[in-house]
């Protein structure tokens, strides 16, 4: 009952040998069921949707059938959890079914246990693939580095969690899955051979410009620090410009392409709070939403120190993580000015951004309604709506003043048109989620799928559905999400 997806796949990641990975076979679910799906990763997979959605696709993404030309495995790296080294961890509960030969690796999450579960049962819960299955299409329709998620199925076998849950599998896509950890186990193993031959691979598959570059004298390896440096800048940005906080920033959940992977108790800020915490488990905030920016820095520097022995010398490799400290500010003023509609940069904008998140923090100001009420009302002249978001009414009017005479020159119009492509109408907010979350464990799944077509195009006004962009409810404050998934 072998499955063929039509793919065509290539050596890829699992030509690196076997020091890299285990070959195994995911462990079957009992009648399975679709979750979700996405038409838009079936597209890129160059997968039929519809043929995806046979009895065939089930089997095949749920883990019962093995996938014709695929032989699975399971990665071992290690990392830095919560700031301590953990040694080794790895692929616990992901199954790598293969790289296409269009150049993107597939992975079950959830398929059953690997030699690198450790205490772990390889399973996923419904709650958590949904929610990564929507954060993953959430990100990438802001425009965001993101892995993919193709599908979720889904299984009444139960999963033992704090409560008895039932297991899903979540279908991820991206051109790699290699994290900083990945170069951390083979350092701290001191496995120089592995450790050049993996270096090696992304800089040829995903960072070539570092070959030619004459950066650092040639070094390849420096320039590839610097360029995960750079993209790991660009992406942080990002999730600060967006208020995304990713609750477990361990050097093991850090993508070497840039990307945001591994979605656990992450959560899009709703009342713009600097502190906020978004996982119940990180107790002492180490990840609470404005350590972000350094926590990434701090994670850079243990890939540095991995990447050591490669470099041979520790003052390039420290020179090559200072492009972080210049690209994340410059990347996160372009995002913020993006925000305000304004297309180019002037003197005075750090405090015009600083002034308008100072005003939003101490209020807990609604951080996606804020900018998309800012956004409408510059296009229509009515800021009432704005101004009513705030208490501090003198103080708001006061920075709307500058604000004003910032933007002055541009046609209100071409502003407002900016804001409203940087800005997003929706955002997966956790109660939004939960909602979904909560039908679906009734086998409703149409929740699912309406909130998958908004994200997949949140800056579109998608009429009718203003219910998925309004304030949260008070219950969505007492959802707490943890790392148990
Ligand atoms: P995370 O906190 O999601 O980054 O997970 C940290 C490590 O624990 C990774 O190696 C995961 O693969 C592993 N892991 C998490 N949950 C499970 C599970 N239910 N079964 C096996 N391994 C798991
Ligand atoms: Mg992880
Ligand atoms: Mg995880």
């Amino acid at each position: 009952d072998l499955v063929d997806l039509g793919l065509r796949w290539a050596p890829g990641f699992s030509a690196l040998g076997p020091a890299f990975f285990t070959e195994l076979q995911p462990r079957p679910l009992p009648d399975p069921y679709w979750v979700g799906v996405s038409a838009r990763v079936a597209d890129e997979l160059g997968l039929d949707p519809s043929w995806l959605q046979s009895d065939d696709g089930l089997a095949a993404f749920v883990g019962n059938s093995p996938v014709a030309g695929s032989r699975p495995f399971a990665s071992v790296y290690s990392g830095h959890q919560f700031g301590v080294w953990a040694g080794q961890l790895g692929d616990g509960r992901a199954i790598f079914l293969g790289e296409t030969a269009g150049g993107l690796e597939v992975q079950l999450k959830g398929a059953g246990p690997t030699p690198y579960s450790r205490m772990g049962d390889g399973r996923a819960v419904l709650r958590s693939s949904i929610r990564e299955f929507l954060c993953s299409e959430a990100m990438h329709g802001l425009g965001i580095p993101t892995t993919r998620a193709l599908c979720v199925t889904g299984s009444d076998a139960h999963v033992a969690r704090e409560q008895l849950e039932t297991a899903a599998v979540v279908t991820r896509v991206a051109p790699s899955f290699i994290r900083f950890g990945h170069f951390e186990h083979f350092a701290a193993n001191q496995r120089e051979d592995e450790l050049r031959a993996l270096a090696d691979y992304v800089i040829d598959r995903y960072y070539p410009a570092c070959r030619t570059s004459s950066r650092f004298d040639g070094n390849a390896y420096a320039a590839l620090l610097e360029a995960v440096s750079e993209r790991t800048a660009a992406l942080l940005a990002q999730w600060q410009a967006v208020g995304f906080c990713h609750g477990v920033m361990n050097t093991d959940n850090m993508s070497i392409l840039g990307l945001t992977i591994d979605y656990g108790p992450f959560q899009f800020l709703d009342g713009f709070d600097p502190r906020h915490i978004c996982n119940h488990s990180d107790t002492s905030g180490r990840y609470a939403f404005n350590q972000q920016p350094n926590v990434a820095y701090w994670n850079l520097f243990c890939l540095a120190q991995a990447l050591l022995p490669l470099i041979g010398d520790q003052e390039v490799a420290v020179a090559a993580l200072e492009s972080y400290k210049t690209v994340f500010p410059r990347e996160f003023e372009a995002r913020m000015r993006a925000k305000l509609g304004l297309a180019e940069a002037a003197e005075g904008d750090r405090a015009l951004i600083e002034g308008v998140l100072k005003l939003l923090a101490p209020e807990k100001v609604d951080y996606t309604i804020f900018w998309r009420r800012l956004s409408h009302g510059v296009a229509s002249g009515d800021l009432e709506p704005v101004r009513d978001l705030f208490v501090d009414r003198p103080g708001f009017d006061a920075w709307l003043q500058t604000y004003a005479e910032r933007r002055a020159g541009a046609p209100a119009a071409e502003t407002a048109a900016r804001m409203l492509r940087s800005n997003p109408k929706f955002v997966l907010r956790n109660h939004l989620g939960q909602q979904a979350i909560e039908a679906a464990g009734q086998k409703d799944f149409s929740g699912v799928a309406t909130l998958l077509s908004l994200l997949e195009t949140p800056f579109d006004e998608h009429p009718g559905h203003d219910s998925f962009a309004g304030f949260p409810p008070d219950w969505a404050s007492t959802i707490e999400i943890s790392c148990s998934s």
